[in-house]
This record gives C-alpha cells, sequence and structure tokens, in this order.
C-alpha cells in the first residue's frame, strides 16, 4: 500500500464549500428519508470494505485487524443503523407544557439543522472519530466536510476514496491535508466545528471559531488517572488497568495515564502487575512476530522513547524499543514523583508511571490539584471511597473497576471537562449537538382582546394589572 496522500489543492476548498452550503440553503439533506439512507450507506460503506479498513489501519499503526474492527468499525456501523432507526423519534417536534394563558398559541420547539459542519479528526482512532461525529451531523440533516489527519495516510485516502461513492457528493466532501489546509478551512464560516485532537490545537479552533461566533465541540484529551483502593482485587485491578493501557499502544485519549497507589498495597500491586505482564506477551512485544502496534510516526516515537530516557522513575518491565519499525515495549515505570517528566503532559504511548501515596485520600487529591482529565478511573468495592471519588474530583466521565469500557455505552454523552475539552456526544447526544432546538409560537388574532393592558398608553390599571405575576407568592425554602 502506497503511503502518499494526495491533499486538497488549497484553491479547492472554496468550491467543495460553495458546494455543501449550496446543497444545503436547497434543503436537500433535510427530508429524513435522505437523512435514513444517508446513515445506512455510512453502515455499508464501513460494512463491505471491511478488510481494506483494516488493512489501512495496519499499514498507518501497526493496529491488529480485531482491533480496527471491534473498536472502530462495528459501532460506526451498529451507531448508524440505530441513528437511522431513532431519526424519527429524535427529529419529533417538542410540545413544552405552558401555562393556561399561552395555551392557544401552539407553543413548539423544531428540531432543524444547524448547517454546514467541519469535522476535524486525529490519527489514533482516524476511522471511528472521523465517522462518530458524522453519524449526529447527517442525522441532524448537516451538509459536512470532513478533515481526516494527515498523520494516518492509508485512512485518510480510503476515507477520500469511499465518501463520494457511498455518500451524496453535494453534501459530504472530504477535504485532505495538514496545518494549511486546515488553517484555510477554519478561516471559513461554518454553522458547527466538531473537533477530536489535542488541547493544544483545540485552542486554535476554538479561536478560529470565535471569529464567526461559530459554536464548537472540543474532544481533546488529559492524564486519565487510575486510583486504586486496598480494598480491591488487586491482580483483577492489573489486568483491567493493563486491558487499557495496551489499546492501539498507549495511543489513545482514554488510556489509562498514571496509576495512584496507596502505601499499604504498593508492592503488591506491582507484583500484580509483573504478573499481568508476564501474561499478555508470553512473546516479547519487540519480537516481530508480536501483535504489537507501532508508534504512529517518527515525531511521536522521539517523543515517547525520549520520556522513556527523562523519567527519574525505575523502569521495572519492558523500557526496550526498536528504531527501525517504530515500536515502543509496554514500559512500567514505578516510583515516580509528581514532578516528573511523565507527569507533565498526556503520555499518549505505551508507558505506565505508577505513583506510590500515602492513602486514598492522597490519591484523590491529587487528582483534584490537576486538570480535569477525560476520565477518572477508580477500583474499590467501597461506597465510601467511590462516593469520596465521585464528589471530590471532577472529569468528563467516571468508571469504577474497569477501564476503557465506557466507550462501549453509546447511551450517555461522552466527552471532556474542563481542559479535557467540552460537548458530550453518542447516540441521540451526537444529534443533539448538530441540531438547533428552534422555538415557534403563533399568537392568534383572536386573543386580541386580552391584550389591550399591552399597549401604550400605561394607565394606573394596566399597571395593576401587567404587574401582577411580579407578585405572586414564593414558597417557603
Ligand atoms: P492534533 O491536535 O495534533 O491534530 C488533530 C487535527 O488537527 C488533525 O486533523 C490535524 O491535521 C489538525 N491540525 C494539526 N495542527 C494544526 C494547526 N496548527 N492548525 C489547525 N489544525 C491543525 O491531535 P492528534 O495528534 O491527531 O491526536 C492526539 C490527541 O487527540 C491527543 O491529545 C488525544 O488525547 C486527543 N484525542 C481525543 C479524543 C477524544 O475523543 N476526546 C479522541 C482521540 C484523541
Amino acid at each position: 500500500m502506497s503511503a502518499d496522500l494526495q491533499f486538497t489543492p488549497l484553491e479547492e476548498i472554496q468550491s467543495v464549500y460553495a458546494r455543501v452550503n449550496a446543497t444545503f440553503k436547497a434543503g436537500t439533506t433535510r427530508p429524513l428519508s435522505y437523512r435514513r439512507h444517508q446513515l445506512l450507506q455510512l453502515a455499508r460503506m464501513l460494512q463491505e470494505n471491511i478488510t481494506a479498513w483494516e488493512d489501512a489501519s495496519l499499514a498507518d499503526l501497526g493496529k491488529q485487524r480485531q482491533e480496527t474492527t471491534v473498536t472502530e468499525l462495528t459501532p460506526i456501523i451498529q451507531g448508524s443503523i440505530n441513528a437511522a432507526e431513532s431519526l424519527e423519534e429524535w427529529a419529533t417536534p417538542e410540545k413544552p407544557k405552558v401555562e393556561a394563558w399561552r395555551s392557544s398559541w401552539n407553543t413548539t420547539i423544531y428540531h432543524v439543522p444547524k448547517g454546514i459542519v467541519l469535522l476535524i479528526s486525529p490519527w489514533n482512532y482516524p476511522v471511528i472519530l472521523t465517522f462518530l461525529g458524522l453519524i449526529g451531523a447527517i442525522a441532524a440533516g448537516c451538509p459536512t466536510v470532513l478533515k481526516p489527519s494527515e498523520c494516518t495516510p492509508h485512512v485518510a485516502a480510503l476515507i477520500a476514496e469511499l465518501i463520494p461513492r457511498y455518500l451524496d457528493p453535494a453534501a459530504y466532501a472530504v477535504v485532505n491535508g495538514a496545518v494549511d489546509e486546515t488553517k484555510t478551512l477554519l478561516d471559513l464560516q461554518w454553522a458547527h466545528i466538531f473537533f477530536t485532537g489535542s488541547t493544544r490545537i483545540g485552542r486554535i479552533v476554538a479561536t478560529a471559531a470565535a471569529k464567526h461566533v461559530t459554536p464548537v465541540t472540543l474532544e481533546l484529551g488529559g492524564k486519565s488517572p487510575v486510583i486504586i483502593a486496598p480494598d480491591y482485587d488487586l491482580e483483577l485491578a492489573a489486568k483491567r488497568v493493563l486491558y487499557g493501557k495496551v489499546q492501539n499502544v498507549g495511543q489513545l485519549c482514554v488510556s489509562p495515564d498514571y496509576v495512584l497507589v496507596p502505601r499499604s498495597v504498593y508492592k503488591p500491586f506491582l507484583e500484580a502487575i509483573k504478573k499481568t505482564y508476564a501474561s499478555f506477551f508470553p512473546v516479547d512485544p519487540l519480537d516481530p512476530e508480536a501483535k504489537w502496534g507501532k508508534i504512529v510516526n517518527e515525531p511521536n516515537y522521539k517523543r515517547v522513547k525520549g520520556l522513556i530516557g527523562e523519567t527519574k522513575g525505575e523502569i521495572i518491565l519492558g523500557g526496550k524499543w526498536d528504531d527501525n519499525r517504530l515500536r515502543i515495549a509496554l514500559t512500567i515505570v514505578a516510583g515516580v514523583k509528581l514532578d516528573d517528566p511523565l507527569m507533565d503532559e498526556e503520555i499518549f504511548g505505551p508507558i505506565l508511571p505508577i505513583i506510590e501515596v500515602d492513602d486514598v485520600d492522597a490519591a484523590i487529591q491529587t487528582v483534584s490539584d490537576r486538570p480535569y482529565p477525560l476520565v477518572v478511573y477508580t477500583f474499590t468495592n467501597s461506597k465510601e471511597v467511590e462516593e469520596k471519588v465521585a464528589t471530590r474530583t471532577n472529569s468528563g466521565t467516571i468508571v469504577m473497576n474497569d477501564t476503557q469500557m465506557q466507550l462501549a455505552v453509546h447511551e450517555m454523552p461522552f466527552g471532556g471537562h474542563g481542559e479535557s475539552g467540552y460537548g458530550g456526544y453518542m447516540g441521540k447526544d451526537s444529534y443533539d449537538i448538530f441540531t438547533h432546538r428552534r422555538g415557534y409560537i403563533n399568537v392568534p388574532q383572536e386573543m386580541e382582546p386580552f391584550y389591550a393592558y399591552r399597549y401604550l398608553p400605561y394607565s394606573e390599571e394596566s399597571y395593576k394589572v401587567m404587574t401582577q405575576g411580579a407578585h405572586v407568592p414564593i414558597p417557603e425554602s
């Protein structure tokens, strides 16, 4: 497979924009039957090309076929079908309860498409993180321009090849490229920008959007902690933490970033980690036969390798690499201090620092002293510990006794909070992101006799009648 990705010429971007804009204005994407067809076509586009998607992910990330289909394709196929089947219910206008004096106004909230959408995606899960947002945009009736990551060229090229074959090219377009192409896109006026990527670029996107007062969804990253409470089965905790850490070689936004372990169980937890590591890697992860993915590209490889060189902690497992194949073994670093270079930024690679703390309270304090992460993981069977973590920390999601499985729950919003972003999505929440709830009233002419007091000139009597509402009794608190 060739890794050459054709960038979209900058001068073509304006015509792509004009095309999707014209399609929106023509109302093409509004009928539910159109949206349903496009959603099911999206599902077909994934299902009929499973091997091609797997090949592309393998070429870009060394991602195992099973991981690609389970984590990237299946959720899109099922999510598209679910959206197609739910469309009618989601799009039903709302009839809010109103007070009696306004009951004749036919108060209604219509769900209207916001308009044209720009969707910018990252490289780590390049298929699902492009199409999860697209499901919401199609369902809401919004034409969309996709900007896949240039760091995963095989996937980006496949997206550009398949989208026009399966979806309406007048409404859904792909712009491939890097910084210049994205900047050109960001200069244009969109109805919504949906961005998944780093906090650093998220700030650039939000700043560009502010120029046009464009609403933005920012799905960002951060350091997601794991808290181990002494009451929990340490072997199970170790297994579940490493399960989350090995996904895509740690290049996952909700990867366990660091583990906080109370002193009383610190040593047994390290033993449990060693045992799990041995069972996960019967073959050395750097062995060409091992099913162990690669770091996406040279700059990220150097960054992750650099972190292993800089840490002052003790490397107890891994710490090896293969420069030719951009592989880094899962590396466990014990005895890490809070001022270690591993604790500066999101690791986003196969390194797991383990930090010894006094107790669970100290672990909670450490988490609450830092920016809000995407998720806080906690292992405990104690309701009291769970309650303390829930009330004293903050994050996009809170997950008890496992890692990563929140991604399987499409019935709750997935997203960040604070520096890890804003605007949760999945399922109906995705539809809501791209939908404007447009209020509607129709005030009947026959009601005119009841409105005499609202008109000028005001009088003592009109004052008395019109200001009654300010004097309602306030209930006891
Ligand atoms: P990134 O921010 O570097 O790039 C994301 C996109 O922005 C790419 O399409 C890229 O072309 C574009 N871009 C890069 N530089 C730009 C610039 N100067 N101006 C405008 N656009 C620019 O992110 P990444 O490295 O692709 O992905 C890794 C990050 O994404 C991690 O921080 C990870 O935590 C985060 N992430 C978050 C989620 C989530 O759902 N919250 C999911 C996956 C990844």
